[in-house]
């Protein structure tokens, strides 16, 4: 059996995203893949005139749901019953996993299929279900990737996006065998050679499984109706082909309507792999006599994302459809790669929501997230339901400053204590100025600054400061008067005026 790897142990972002940035084929990768997805989602994107229209209806459909959950739920739990689905409550993963172990054990099964699912990788069902004799195969080509690479997910959307096509011909070639049918031995990296050593690999396992686990992207409140996008067809083999099928489901995945969920099937498909409609969008409302599985399980689970709703600011976190756009833009991510977030969210999204699921003030390396980010906003700009991550990654990082308050000031805190004194007076202002410049000719080589004492050299350490200028602007300004007789008069060596004779 394999044994699924989970981020326990990951150190804090800092660290992990030093050492990733020192791994030049996994940034080279990185690049290649982001900007492929981005140029691609930008050009589908260009042939809609109402995108922005459909970005505020769906930012207005998530409020409404995030707003009326309870009820919706609950809409969502009659329909799916009457349609013959069992409907599960689960507050925390050791729940759920409890209750899907339950589930494909009483079937007396020791392996089950998957389809990808953020859901089941955040509860880290595959451990649970290991840990009972149960495994858990992944048949999302790249989960498959990662999974026989006894590797971690780096991306929401393409899990394996740190590999380029050798490293999976290496890993198919060493690993399938091991576990199911083997690749072939003259496998090459060419991609559709690499795509059928998986379908034959995968559908082998497909046959034979009698109980499938799956997420859901969407789940429709008004007929318990469920949906599953994707690209490949696994999903759709794994939901239709075993006889018991267990969908695990974030409570923030329900819509009202079949409307609504129209908006969501325009915008996801081109915010996330830049197609104008997934390949395969699968819907099922709960158990239909002789066609599919005939035993039919929900389970809904909370694990956080009440704690998340509760905070009106973080709250839009919920809307999240899981399209990776916001990734495929962050030149943080990009750089990095996902492991070095050190959650099955990696991102500009994992940086705000894997802190509000797990609680900020309870270990550094979650506490670290919300500060892996320039707060650019791209991610914002491209966001389809209009999360304001900037504003959540902010807030948060107000929250983590204050959950370590121990009345002693910090370091970050002294700084800032320190700025604020400086600012409050141009003397002094003028004063830093005057020293910075000094600093600046004596560690400055050519108009930059690479490397400070400590502790500023955690900032050079990383990157070149440029060098302050040897005037300052407002000791230029007040020079020239505002460079209006600038021409004849020069600055001394400590910024001082004198006058060219
Ligand atoms: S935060 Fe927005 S852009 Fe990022 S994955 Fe979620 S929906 Fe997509």
């Amino acid at each position: 059996m394999i044994v699924t790897r989970t981020f326990l142990g990951t150190p804090p972002f800092p660290v992990a995203a030093k050492a990733a940035l020192a791994n030049s084929q996994l940034r080279s990768n990185m690049r290649n893949a982001t900007h492929t997805i981005r140029d691609k989602r930008a050009r589908v994107i260009g042939e809609l005139d109402d995108f922005e229209q459909l970005r505020d209806a769906a930012a207005d459909i998530k409020d409404d749901v995030l707003a009326n959950m309870g009820r919706y739920l609950v809409q969502a739990e009659e329909a799916l019953t009457r349609a013959g689905a069992t409907v599960h409550w689960a507050r925390d993963a050791a729940e759920a996993n409890r209750i899907v172990v339950g589930i494909a054990a009483s079937h007396k099964v020791d392996e089950v299929v998957k389809v990808k699912s953020m859901a089941t990788q955040e509860i880290e069902l595959n451990v649970a279900l290991e840990a009972a004799g149960i495994a858990a195969w992944e048949t999302d080509l790249a989960e498959l990737i990662v999974q026989l690479g006894d590797d971690l997910p780096s991306h929401i959307l393409v899990p394996a996006i740190h590999r380029n096509r050798s490293e999976v011909r290496e890993i198919f070639l060493r690993e399938m065998g091991k576990v199911g049918m083997a690749a072939e031995a003259d496998l090459t990296d060419d991609p559709a050679e690499l795509a059928g050593a998986a379908r034959r690999h995968l559908r082998e396992k497909f046959m034979r499984a009698k109980v499938a686990i799956s997420g859901a992207n969407f789940l429709v409140a008004d007929t318990g109706t469920l949906c599953v996008v994707e690209s490949e067809g696994n999903g759709r083999m794994c939901l239709t082909l075993p006889e018991v099928l267990i969908s695990v489901v974030g409570i923030e995945k329900v819509v009202p309507t079949w409307t609504d969920l129209e908006v969501f099937l325009q915008l996801l498909p081109r915010s996330a792999t830049g197609e104008r409609m997934n390949p395969y969008t699968s819907t099922w409302t709960g158990v239909t006599a002789g066609d599919g599985p005939q035993e039919v399980h929900v389970v809904l689970i909370d694990n956080g994302r009440t704690t998340v709703l509760a905070d009106q600011v973080g709250r839009q976190a919920l809307r999240c459809i899981r399209c990776s756009a916001c990734m495929n833009v962050c030149p943080v991510y990009e750089r990095t790669g996902g492991h070095a977030y050190g959650s099955v969210y990696p991102g500009p999204i994992g940086a705000i929501l894997t802190p509000m699921l797990r609680g900020v003030g309870v270990d550094e390396a979650t506490d670290a997230l919300p500060f892996a980010s320039s707060l650019c906003g791209a991610c914002y700009e491209v966001c389809p339901v209009q999360i304001n991550i900037p504003e959540v990654l902010v807030h948060l990082r107000a929250k983590v400053v204050d959950s370590h308050r121990t009345g002693v000031p910090g370091a970050l805190q002294a700084a800032m204590t320190g700025a604020s004194w400086t600012l409050g007076r141009s003397s002094r202002l003028a004063l830093l100025q005057t020293c910075a410049g000094l600093g600046g000719r004596v560690f400055g080589r050519r108009g930059l600054i690479g490397r400070l004492p400590p502790p500023l050299s955690r900032w050079t350490d990383a990157r070149d400061l440029p060098a302050p200028p040897r005037e300052s602007f407002r000791r230029w300004w007040t020079r020239t008067d505002g460079g209006r007789r600038g021409a004849g008069s020069q600055p001394d060596g400590m910024g001082n005026e004198r006058s060219e004779k």
